[in-house]
């Protein structure tokens, strides 16, 4: 039997408001436990919740980012259910009336094709505090400063069929929060989570299977392996003859597998209802427009232009694209040297690698995109050869030098492209190797190609490296040749 999988994904993105949704505390990560709760994040009596414009706006963002539309009216509803991290009682959510409605996303999968994955509906909401089970023995620690962070939660429509697709729509969230500056997306911080549903189906049944869903998945990875995992028990439980039950599961990302939780909740449980605290958000065309006016612009039509502008291959495309520093670095690296595939393949080789060696992000990077403009400049007007423009990137990247001029200069790389300078280092090479002379004299004409490389690598050493390789090829034959 061939199975399909189908999966759904619910993001919740901490936006980066500097204080709460409904109140003015502060959401800044890794402050003391309990520092950062007002009253009305706690739910005292007595206080009203004031809503953030700021979460507002960026939720608003988002949603014109993935074409959707924007209702004018949405509305806060209470989600109520008891957990020790909710000191509330409820939830304030949106249910009913989501700030943002439909919308779509482009995912880009690892053949560089593109796939329209719908948006159901994204909502503002706050986050709950944290439970602490590990420093307490036999209790569990309670830790409020994250009540009330905003959340926008985006629900996707179960438009996925794989594990990878769903990773690469993580990517496109991600990619997109990030871009527009409304979360700095650390998922090692919790900035950034998702539930997972996921269910399977026999290949062709037009009906949807019941579904599963993987709760507080945190890394792209994770993602990935929990689906495996939850697609396999799926299949091997209907196989033998069993039913898959709609549940929350949890995934151990240590032992490789989800676990029951609970049964799934169905929404009259939590007695949804309108906050009467809050009045319902009401937003007026030209306040949506003026967002609108100010989006930047955005991983998708950056891809594309990259590619119809640029020339550049979708491969390079999406990976140039992938993040917002990364696509700003490229550009003024190929603004500077005014040369798109050479300033593509410098970023994505020597300097990514250098990077990852270093395990750097790019606003940590020692050498800026100037710099690197300048020293691929150097290396098409011919100034230096490939080698010289390694050590001038490493002397650059170690702040040997200011500009790459100025570390050609000191180092002596310039080019040496004039013949008779390259010829007498020649002539020395071969009168101080007779032995390989001989040899490349004796060889067969077809292995003599080869054994041309020794002489090459005397010569450009003898040029500290800076010798027109083409040039010292192309003479070395011509000498070596009438030794014959
Ligand atoms: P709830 O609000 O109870 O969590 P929703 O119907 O709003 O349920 O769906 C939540 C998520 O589950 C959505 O992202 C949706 O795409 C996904 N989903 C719904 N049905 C399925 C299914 N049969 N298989 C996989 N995912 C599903
Ligand atoms: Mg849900």
């Amino acid at each position: 039997m061939q199975w399909e999988t189908v999966i759904g994904l619910e993001v919740h993105v901490q936006l980066a408001t500097k204080s709460k949704i409904f109140s003015g505390a502060s959401t800044a990560f890794g402050a003391e436990p309990n520092s950062q709760a007002c009253a009305v994040d706690l739910g005292l009596p007595g206080v009203l919740p004031v809503l953030n414009e700021q979460a507002v706006a960026m939720a608003v963002q988002f949603g014109l980012a993935v074409h959707a539309e924007i209702p004018e009216v949405s509305v806060f509803d209470r989600k109520n259910y008891f957990y020790p991290d909710l000191p509330k009682g409820y939830q304030t959510s949106q249910m009913y009336h989501p700030i943002v409605g439909p919308g779509e996303v482009e995912i880009t999968l690892d053949d560089d094709t593109t796939k329209r994955v719908r948006i159901h509906h994204a909502h503002l909401e706050e986050d709950a505090g944290k439970s602490l089970h590990e420093d307490f023995h036999g209790m569990t620690g309670i830790d409020l400063n994250r009540a009330g962070t905003p959340l926008l939660e985006i629900v996707s429509e179960p438009d996925m069929r794989s594990a990878k697709e769903a990773a690469a729509y993580l990517k496109a969230i991600h990619s997109i929060v990030t871009y527009l500056g409304i979360s700095d997306g650390n998922m090692a911080e919790g900035s950034m989570r998702c539930d997972v549903n996921v269910s399977v189906r026999p290949a062709g049944q037009p009906e949807f299977g019941t579904r599963a869903e993987i709760k507080n998945v945190n890394s792209f990875r994770f993602v990935e392996r929990a689906i495996a995992f939850e697609v396999e028990r799926q299949i091997e439980l209907i196989e033998d003859g069993g039913k898959v039950e709609q549940e929350t599961r949890l995934f151990d990302p240590e032992r490789d597998e989800t676990r029951s939780m609970r049964t799934k909740e169905e929404a009259n449980d939590y007695r949804y209802f309108p906050c009467p605290d809050l009045l319902p958000v009401v937003l007026d065309q030209a306040y949506v427009e003026h967002l609108r006016d100010a989006l930047p612009e955005l991983p998708a039509d950056k891809r594309e232009r990259f590619q119809s502008e640029l020339g550049l291959s979708a491969y390079d495309a999406n990976v140039l694209s992938a993040s917002r520093p990364m696509a700003e670095f490229f550009e003024e690296v190929k603004n500077t040297c005014g040369d798109a595939k050479q300033a593509a393949n410098w970023v994505q080789g020597e300097f990514s690698g250098a990077l990852n060696r270093e395990n750097l992000s790019i606003e940590e990077s020692p050498i800026n995109a100037r710099q690197l403009g300048e020293l691929i400049t150097r290396v098409m007007d011919d100034t230096i050869n490939g080698k010289a423009a390694k050590q001038v990137f490493q002397a650059l990247w170690n702040n040997q030098g200011e500009s790459a001029d100025e570390v050609i200069e000191a180092k002596g790389l310039k080019q040496v492209t004039d013949t008779g300078a390259i010829e007498a280092m020649i002539d020395e090479v071969i009168a101080a190797s007779p032995a390989q002379v001989a040899q490349y004299c004796d060889a067969e004409p077809e292995k003599r190609g080869k054994m041309i490389g020794y002489f090459v690598g005397q010569v450009m050493k003898a040029s500290r490296g800076t010798a027109n390789p083409q040039q010292v090829n192309q003479l070395l034959k011509e000498k070596l040749d009438a030794k014959l």
